[in-house]
């Protein structure tokens, strides 16, 4: 079975989020499970260079729309993946993020850009980019790649094609004048293709013209068919619902493992938990916060937008740092508004709070081993990968009840609190890893807070679901296998 699995991030290459990860391990998982697949990323500048140390071989020069393109081949390092950059200028001559300026303001050619990396992908799948490979099925993720199902659903012959939504929220959005410019069949203008109130998306076109649409986890599969999850987007999901499913995203157990992790400075696992306290001193040593072992130490890593439940994350800390001697480690980025929020928050508890602006991959492993409690009040999360990361590192994490965080995460509710404190109930049986708040409001989450700082003090049912987090199998064995059962299921569809 031959997959051409097209995502524009893949950890190490290039990454800005969890897309990125993904795009990183589920292709070596997949590989792993006796799939043939082959991973085409942007030739951003940065990718390139991430891929010199394993070899880069240009295979093919094409011409798009006039421009030259250019393909070069490596390799995903450590694993046997075989990566075909597409090289373009806009990506590999241009410095800065992904999709946009050091600002976040999008590149005012990101149109351009993808179109040229969705019909070289096209050509790829169909054996017409003189690389002698031809696919079974196209796995295709995000805006970014939404018009390769749609350019491959205007042959005759085609492969199969598969659309996994990340987050529905980027869809992909360009006007009029650029939908010609890119010389796009006429007939997709229309809202039942990709047109979408007056503009068109990227996105759209993946979801009407694949022939699969999963997302991240099955919570969210069912959340965006709903006007409050959907972004506009529900009645086209609500068409699609026979074609849609959720797979839980999986993590690199590899790359995300206390009993090796190289950023750490003390390794450690279920059976030697007592020395994730040594990280935990370290951490707050290296952020210059007290030293104390038990002060609940709180974490939060993540992009800093209104997603990300700031607005209710920040007054809800205002009011649990004052009431308790809690200490609080942020690290992320994005817009200035939450930025100057979290920096006003740390000037207002010096003593408490730890602000790291900047995007730092060492710094975020040392914060899931260090901390106590992994803060993720997202308004909406499509799957989430940091919750399972605590629990992997025996962190507890505390989300609000949405999405991929209700699929991975198992609450402890206040009642069964109440019975383990009074001793009314034993630990040893208990299968919670973590808390879950259902109102996306500050109240619900400082309510949450406070019932973890409870918890907290009851040290051998904290060392449980600590435990409990641990022993939990998020590597990408089983969902790479559901992958794997699409694939095939697709495929028999042609016989
Ligand atoms: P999303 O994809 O919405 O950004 P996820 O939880 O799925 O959220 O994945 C985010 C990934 O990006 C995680 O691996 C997280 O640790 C990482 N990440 C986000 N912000 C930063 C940052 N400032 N520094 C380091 N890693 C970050």
């Amino acid at each position: 079975m031959k997959i051409l699995f097209c995502c524009s991030e893949a950890y190490p290459l290039a990454k800005t989020g969890g897309l990125g990860d993904v795009g990183g391990a589920l292709p070596r998982a997949l590989l792993k499970q006796g799939v043939q697949v082959k991973l085409v990323l942007p030739g951003y500048s940065v990718a390139l260079a991430n891929a010199k140390p394993n070899g880069l071989k240009l295979l093919n020069e094409l011409e798009i729309l006039g421009e030259t393109v250019r393909i070069w081949q490596s390799r995903l390092a450590g694993s046997r993946v075989t990566v075909w950059f597409i090289d373009h200028k806009t990506f590999s001559s241009r410095e800065g993020g992904l999709y946009g300026d050091e600002l976040g303001v999008d590149w005012h050619d990101n149109a351009w850009r993808f179109y040229v990396y969705c019909k070289v992908a096209e050509l790829i799948a169909c054996n017409e980019a003189g690389l002698d490979w031809k696919a079974d099925v196209v796995h295709c993720h995000d805006w970014q790649t939404g018009l390769i199902p749609a350019l491959l659903n205007e042959r005759e012959h085609r492969p199969k094609t598969v659309f996994t939504i990340h987050n529905l929220a980027y869809r992909g959005l360009f006007d009029q004048a650029t939908f010609h410019a890119l010389q796009l069949p006429t007939h997709w203008w229309h809202h039942e293709s990709v047109e979408f109130w007056g503009e068109f998306s990227y996105l759209k076109a993946g979801l009407v013209y694949s022939d699969r649409v999963t997302t991240v986890s099955p919570s969210y599969a069912q959340e965006i068919q709903t006007p409050d999850f959907g972004c506009g987007l529900e009645g086209v999901l609500e068409q699609r619902k026979r074609h849609l499913t959720g797979i839980v995203n999986g993590i690199d157990d590899k790359v995300w493992n206390p009993g090796t992790d190289t950023h750490l400075s003390c390794h450690y696992n279920r059976r030697s938990l007592s020395k994730k306290q040594l990280n935990k001193t370290a951490l707050q040593k290296e952020l210059g916060l007290a030293t104390t072992p038990d002060t609940l130490l709180l974490g939060f890593i993540g992009r800093l937008v209104e997603q990300k439940g700031l607005a209710i994350l920040i007054p809800a800390l205002e009011q649990f740092l004052a009431q308790t001697d809690a200490q609080f480690v942020a690290l992320g980025s994005g817009q200035q508004e939450y930025e100057t929020a979290l920096l006003e928050l740390a000037a207002k508890f010096p003593q408490q709070v730890k602000i790291y602006i900047g995007y730092d991959e060492g710094v975020s492993h040392r914060i899931e081993a260090g901390v106590d409690v992994f803060l993720m009040p997202s308004l909406f999360e499509p799957c989430g990968l940091n919750q399972m990361y605590s629990q992997r590192y025996g962190t507890l994490p505390l989300c609000h009840y949405v999405g991929g965080l209700r699929d991975t995460v198992v609450n402890l509710s206040d009642s069964q609190l109440e019975g383990y404190t009074q001793g009314s109930l034993g630990v040893d049986n208990i299968d919670e890893t973590g808390f879950l708040f259902c109102d996306a409001t500050a109240t619900s989450l400082l309510a949450t807070l406070n019932k973890a700082y409870i918890c907290y003090q009851n040290t051998p049912l904290w060392t449980k679901m600590q435990k409990n987090g641990m022993a939990q199998d998020f590597s990408w064995g089983v969902s790479s296998q559901r992958y794997v059962d699409l694939y095939e299921s697709l495929l028999k569809e042609n016989d």
